[in-house]
């Protein structure tokens, strides 16, 4: 029955894991995975969630039961908060529904699954780059996905210009996913200014928002800078249309095997005919409906964790520091990074990767400078030339500098 099955190539990402761990040569470095790092290469568990596990533990209702089918009702208000402000009007107006999920993949796996039941021929676009999992996740659906300019490789610029002209040409009503914050691959976000245009465009043609934001925090060390683009959103589409945000604990609360996130869908607000509570319900009985099937009820552990940090203000405090803390490793590590590019007088301006914020840096090296620098230094990043900045240290940033300008040079 399955003998023909097609072999699929490795996931390009998870494939450089499995090359280093087979690698013997005694330096080598990894700018792949997407996950925070130590100055000293180590994963890095954070202090408040070191408290919030010894308190979890202690409790004396401590168990391992299954979470309801919505997730863990702790989890969803603080995240909600977390995400849109403490003042948030579509809080006050009670216009949210949110839901756990399986982290920020789940989430845009809920959202696919939602589309897919209910708006099925509208068109998904996605930046051009993108995080290679969106493709997958909308596609594998049924979902058609279509993608709008972002990147403008002779610049190291957004493309506004193109990015604009896509909205405004899109069918009236499409999906668009945008990365609340530290692109993924390109570590470019646009500024406020440039936010502003982008939105009004996406309001002008009743296209539908999806924000994924999985990295909020993590970026600038600031939960609310973070989160600029997703409030604004929200206040310019309050009037007209739905926005669906897929919200990711795996970087900021450095949760990335436990598995927590939300989906939250933020309705509009309606005109007296609209029973926004039946709505709401309604929603929320499809969500159940998906998670009941695809999961039964999503994971607890690392749910109660996070709703702990959320909930317990000394934590919550301690988290805040711990984001700096990651954040601002990882900024120095940009400029370390440039400045030593720049003193081996490497051909080229480097200063995009002080300008890029977040996890990533699209360094701009190409696919043969990238497989030079495996082969060559060990230095394993994906061909894209994206680099994961979390995997520089002091003790390696100058070999990665070093090794950068010897294939750029020769
Ligand atoms: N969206 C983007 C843009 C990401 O980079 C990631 C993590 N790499 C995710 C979503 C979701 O990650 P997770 O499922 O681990 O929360």
């Amino acid at each position: 029955l399955f003998n023909n099955l097609q072999l699929l190539p490795p996931d390009a990402l998870f494939n450089i894991k499995q090359r280093l761990s087979t690698d013997s040569r005694p330096v080598k470095v990894d700018l792949g995975i997407g996950a925070y790092r130590d100055d000293n290469g180590k994963p890095w568990v954070l202090p408040s969630v070191r408290e919030a596990e010894k308190l979890i533990q202690q409790d004396p209702d401590y168990n391992h039961e299954y979470l309801g089918i919505a997730g863990l009702t702790s989890l969803t208000q603080g995240a909600v908060k977390v995400l849109l402000g403490q003042d948030s009007p579509a809080l006050k107006e009670d216009r949210v529904v949110s839901v756990q999920s399986l982290s920020g993949t789940g989430a845009l796996h809920m959202a696919a699954s939602f589309f897919t039941k209910f708006c099925k021929d509208k068109l998904v676009y996605l930046s051009d780059p993108t995080w290679a999992n969106h493709n997958a996740i909308f596609e594998t659906m049924g979902l058609k996905t279509a993608s709008y300019p972002y990147w403008n490789a002779a610049s190291k610029s957004l493309d506004l210009e193109g990015y604009l002209n896509a909205i405004k040409t899109a069918p009236q009503g499409s999906i668009f996913v945008l990365h609340a914050c530290a692109h993924n691959p390109t570590g470019l976000d646009p500024n406020e200014e440039q936010w502003a245009k982008i939105l009004k465009a996406i309001v002008e043609q009743d296209h539908i928002v999806l924000f994924d934001s999985a990295y909020q925090g993590f970026a600038s060390g600031d939960l609310n800078k973070d989160a600029f683009a997703v409030r604004l959103g929200l206040e310019m589409l309050a009037d007209s249309a739905p926005v669906i945000i897929c919200q990711s604990f795996a970087k900021n609360v450095g949760m990335y095997g436990e598995r927590a996130g939300c989906f939250h869908l933020v309705l509009p607000r309606q005109d007296a005919s609209v029973d926004t509570e039946h709505v709401k319900a309604s929603v929320k009985s499809q969500l159940a409906k998906i998670t009941r099937s695809e999961l039964s009820n999503p994971p607890a552990y690392g749910a109660k964790i996070v709703a702990t940090v959320l909930n317990n203000p000394e934590l919550t405090k301690q988290w805040h520091a711990d984001m700096v803390t990651m954040s601002s490793r990882i900024i120095k590590m940009r400029h370390q990074l440039r400045d030593s590019l720049v003193s081996l007088k490497t051909p080229g301006n480097w200063d995009h990767i002080v300008g890029q914020t977040g996890m990533f840096s699209y360094t701009g090296l190409s696919a043969e400078m990238v497989q030079r620098l495996e082969k060559e230094h060990a230095v394993y990043l994906v061909s894209s030339g994206r680099a994961s900045i979390a995997g520089l240290n002091s003790g390696n940033v100058e070999y990665v500098a070093k090794a950068i300008n010897e294939v750029v040079n020769y």
